[in-house]
């Protein structure tokens, strides 16, 4: 038996491995115009911003921002224990560079809008990652 949460497992997809197989190495990818450096995600087969095709993968630093969250109390997921924290982060290498992912580590009570986050990674699958996020020292 796991001791990790059940969660449901991502569809790794050539257009977002580099995202989901990342954490492997320790990196959040993103998608990134090679052209004009626009981040872009989710995964998109052209640059929202001038429209090349040429994209690649580079990490970000793994610093982010907590711009929302919600409390989740609802048992969407069999198994998944209650509740958990739903948060949207940005972070600071493009504005409105942004992620829903889970909050960890943290107790509700200490949890702020703005405060700093980090990247975790937790092993989903067999090299799929899911990125998560944490409180970060400042
Ligand atoms: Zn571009």
């Amino acid at each position: 038996m796991s001791d990790k949460p059940f969660r449901i497992l991502p569809r790794v997809t050539p257009e977002n491995e580099h995202f989901w197989c990342g954490g492997g190495e320790g990196e959040l990818r993103f998608l990134r115009c090679q052209s004009c450096t626009t981040w872009i995600h989710p995964p998109a087969p052209l640059c929202p911003a001038c429209e090349s095709r040429d994209l690649a993968p580079e990490p970000v630093s793994g610093r982010a921002q907590l711009v929302t969250y919600t409390e989740n109390h609802q048992p969407w997921i069999p198994g998944f224990p209650l509740p958990y924290l739903i948060a949207i982060v940005e972070f600071p290498e493009q504005k409105g560079l942004r992620l829903t992912t889970n909050l960890v580590h943290c107790e509700v009570d200490s949890i702020a809008i703005g405060m700093p986050l980090r990247v975790v990674f937790e092993e989903a699958d067999e090299g799929i990652y899911l990125p998560l996020f944490e409180p970060a020292e400042i």
